[in-house]
């Protein structure tokens, strides 16, 4: 069997300008759609010298075609999208384009297919078994629905990778695990009567958070009743209080649905450098995360596919998938990060304020505590009492 881990590449997105003519004409940065972000993050793996390990695999992304988009999408959004994509239009609005965060700009149709393109083919590579696993950094664009783009998010890519399994592979059943700040709720939406389809997510919920949804009563509806689990945190959340809902609740019923294909939606957002959130984590949440998923995942031989998501803060952003990356490969991070990357991330005027890959530990004020624990048990108490008997789990 093969140990290859496929890592798809970021030089396609950084070889179009798209992203600098839209910094030129707006008035603030896109926290998402910007160069410093793409280039941080993809640097860090290539100056560390892993795109070059020989268990690591490094994979093109290409754009998806029209009919791939088609098996999720709305016939008019995709050809709004491509055929307005660089100037614009009174049809933007009705399908959430044009926005602060779902901008139009130069190729942004490009810039929204190609990791669509690139998560089908790792899906593909994998179920296949030419690759063990694979990440992509750009993907899982969870916020987009059929016909709306939202939060930086235009084209469902992971929505469409798994429509794609699941017509090569009739009867599988995949599991959906989102750890990103946000409610993965465009996922959800996709396969909310679907029970072969599970969708897992973690994610902070606060007064006025994006996008608001993500309570544990949404469960699914029809057959899919109970195949939706949510798990919403509170602001401050911490390593000790997410990690114990991840043991509670989504371990066992991981266990109990025994998946064939995982999709992990990564998202480094619930990282507590993160500029957009609330939550607490640090690298060692990630690297349990990682370590934990790829145990449950190959030990079954079931296949696994990673996605970046969100992460506000590049520095914070590459560290995650890089960690990510060496734990899905099995191989050793470099003793520190190199030199050249710090520089490359000073340049664009981020501070790098740890020579590793660790963060200085903090401990969740007295005052805090026991209201964070409070409702993270609330949570978890919820899902068990609403999902475990779906699974045959006593509470
Ligand atoms: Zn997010």
């Amino acid at each position: 069997m093969t140990e290859l881990t496929a890592l798809y590449s970021l030089e396609k997105l950084l070889a179009m300008d798209g992203i600098d003519e839209l910094d030129k004409m707006s008035a603030e940065v896109n926290p998402f759609w910007n160069r410093a972000r793409l280039d941080v993050t993809w640097s860090l793996p290539v100056m560390s010298g892993l795109t070059k390990n020989s268990r690591i695999s490094i994979q093109q992304m290409r754009e998806a075609s029209r009919n791939e988009l088609l098996v999720f999408h709305d016939k008019s959004y995709v050809e709004t999208l491509d055929l307005f994509g660089n100037t614009g239009s009174a049809f933007s609005a009705r399908f959430g384009l044009d926005t602060a965060e779902c901008p139009i700009f130069q190729d942004v149709h490009k810039y929204a297919s190609l990791p669509v393109g690139g998560v089908i083919d790792a899906t593909i590579g994998v179920s296949e078994g030419k690759f063990k696993n694979a990440i992509s950094f750009a993907g899982g664009f969870h916020h987009a629905t059929e016909s709306q783009a939202a939060g930086f998010c235009y084209l469902n890519d992971t929505v469409i990778a798994i429509k794609k399994f699941k017509e090569l592979n009739p009867g599988k059943k995949v599991l959906y695990i989102d750890t990103d700040v946000h409610h993965g709720d465009g996922t959800q939406m996709a396969f909310y009567d679907d029970p072969d389809v599970l969708t897992i997510s973690l994610h902070e919920m606060s007064m006025g958070f994006f996008p608001g949804t993500g309570r544990v009563e949404e469960i699914g509806i029809g057959e899919g009743k109970g195949y939706s689990v949510n798990i919403p945190l509170p602001p401050l959340t911490d390593d000790v209080e997410y990690w114990r809902a991840f043991e509670d609740v989504v371990v066992p019923i991981w266990l109990s649905y025994k998946p064939d294909f995982v999709f992990w939606e990564v998202g480094a957002d619930a990282h507590m450098d993160d500029p957009l959130a609330d939550l607490m984590l640090t690298y060692d949440t990630y690297h349990r995360l990682s370590m934990t998923i790829r145990q449950l995942v190959h030990l079954g031989n079931r296949k696994l596919v990673a996605v970046g998501g969100g992460g506000y803060d590049p520095v914070t952003a590459a560290k995650v998938w890089t960690i990510v990356l060496t734990d899905l490969a099995d191989i050793a991070l470099p003793p520190i990060l190199p030199a050249e990357w710090i520089r490359l991330a000073q340049k664009y005027g981020f501070k790098v304020s740890r020579g590793g890959w660790t963060d200085r530990p903090r401990r969740m004020d007295d005052e805090n505590h026991p209201k964070v624990k409070r409702a993270v048990d609330d949570a978890i108490n919820k899902v068990k009492e609403l999902i475990f008997p779906v699974f045959g789990l006593e509470k």
